[in-house]
């Protein structure tokens, strides 16, 4: 008998029909003898339109005093996912409870929109566990000291799973999805894309930085972090498949850079459409520049990405830096009233309409020349690199925007990944 926490993403969850075919999976993982935990994500579509409600009152702006209300509504849709799993979970005459996150106290901060997971107390799960129930919990959502219900971040139900499964000591957390695994790229841009086996650990957390969007970032830091066992695979194999085919199927994500020893020297390509380019035109090349600039974005709470300064020329330089897309307009304004007229620079230009390709492998440690392979090949295709910044196991370029997918094409095909 394991214990092993089952994670259903929102398509998944899609319809009634869906519902009751994830019920009659886990209904088939608990008669084999385990323990299961649930986390649903809301039917697919539901946080859109909850928020796309609010945003009919009154459009989003991060910090706002509403912010708390967007968690209190858009909270609901894993609430409604939930119980219609129980319900169907308890017609398939499989004993079963659903909670929401307060319920069984998945303890956040206060960080509305954005939460962070503190705590989770897992007395009432255990005891549901142990008196034979599949016990279900809200993914996306939590409560902070004060009562107030949070989210997550979009994507957050796999966060929540994975913080289940590190407190109740899991054996492994298993995320269903709408593909079988983790592949090479994104297989909605590049068809030819191609599941992995196995991924290691710290590929599948660039992976997911770099704009991945299969986990959400935060579940693999905790997956890292408590050494939780993880493997995402498809929800939409026939629910009676043998228990032991699914239990090896899609990707498991692996600790040991041992096993990655055949791989090939970049695993995957990651690509990012929601940042936005600044720059700062004509500034002073002198101590304290780069600081002034971005000391400022920090307080405002803006997070930047990649950073480049230009050579200087007549004593005078240029400052670029990715920000989210959604902080773009306010960044703008920021740099025009406040640091502009401190900094003496001329002028402040920016671009939305960008992209970051990234290329991830472990094996990058150990090649050289692949940085100049990944920009030759876009260079034979005419894509101009606006930035680059690299890490030890991942090179990232920003270009513009239209080309994104041309770019992952190239890449995918000059690494060998279209190959089997
Ligand atoms: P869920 O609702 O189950 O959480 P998501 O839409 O969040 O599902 O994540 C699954 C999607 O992630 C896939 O449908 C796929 O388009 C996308 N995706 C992006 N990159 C990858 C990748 N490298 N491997 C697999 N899927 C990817
Ligand atoms: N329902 C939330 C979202 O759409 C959380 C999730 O699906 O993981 O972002
Ligand atoms: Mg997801």
């Amino acid at each position: 008998m394991a214990l092993i926490v089952h994670k259903y993403g929102g398509t998944s969850m899609g319809s009634t029909e869906r519902i009751r075919n994830v019920a009659k999976r886990v209904a088939k993982w608990a008669r084999a003898g385990h323990q299961i935990v649930v986390v649903p994500s809301a039917m697919s579509g539901e946080t859109n339109r909850l928020l796309g409600l609010a945003k009919e009152l009154a459009p989003a702006k991060p910090g706002d005093a509403y912010s708390r209300e967007l968690d209190m509504l858009a909270s609901t849709g894993e609430q409604a996912s939930s119980a219609l799993l129980a319900i169907a979970l308890q017609s398939e005459g499989q004993p079963s409870v659903s909670y929401a996150g307060w319920q069984v106290a998945i303890k956040t901060n206060s960080a509305f929109t954005k939460a962070r997971i503190e705590s989770i107390d897992d007395a009432r799960v255990m005891g549901d566990l142990n008196a034979g129930k599949v016990v279900i919990i809200t993914g996306f959502q939590g409560v902070d000291d004060n009562g107030n219900i949070t989210t997550l971040g979009r994507g957050g139900s796999d966060t929540s799973a994975v913080a289940v499964a590190a407190a109740l000591k899991a054996d492994e957390c298993l995320i269903y999805t709408d593909v079988d695994g983790v592949y090479t790229t994104d297989p909605r841009v590049v068809p030819e894309a191609r599941r992995l086996q196995t991924v290691s650990f710290e590929e599948m957390l660039e992976m997911a930085s770099m704009g991945s969007k299969v986990l959400q970032i935060r579940s693999v830091e905790f997956a890292g972090k408590y050494k939780v066992p993880m493997r995402v695979l498809s929800s939409f194999t026939p629910w009676d498949i043998d228990i032991n085919e699914e239990a090896a199927s899609g990707t498991l994500i692996t600790f040991e850079e041992d096993e990655q020893m055949e791989q090939a020297v970049v695993s995957g390509i990651a690509f990012n459409r929601d940042e936005a380019k600044i720059s700062v035109l004509g500034v002073p090349d002198k101590p304290g520049i780069a600081y002034q600039i971005l000391g400022a974005v920090a307080d405002a709470n803006i997070e930047v990405d990649v950073i480049i300064q230009n050579l200087s020329k007549d004593g005078k330089t240029d400052f670029s830096f990715t920000v989210h897309r959604n902080d773009y307009a306010k960044t703008i304004d920021l740099l025009k009233e406040k640091v502009l007229p401190a900094l003496g620079a001329a002028e402040v230009a920016g671009d939305a309409k960008i992209c970051k390709v990234s290329i991830v492998g472990i094996g990058m440690r150990s090649h050289v020349g692949v940085a100049s392979k990944m920009f030759r090949s876009l260079s034979e295709e005419g894509i101009n690199i606006q930035m680059i910044s690299t890490s030890e196991i991942k090179t990232s370029v920003v270009i513009d925007e239209k080309y994104m997918e041309l770019a992952v094409r190239a890449l995918h095909k000059a690494f060998d990944l279209d190959q089997a």
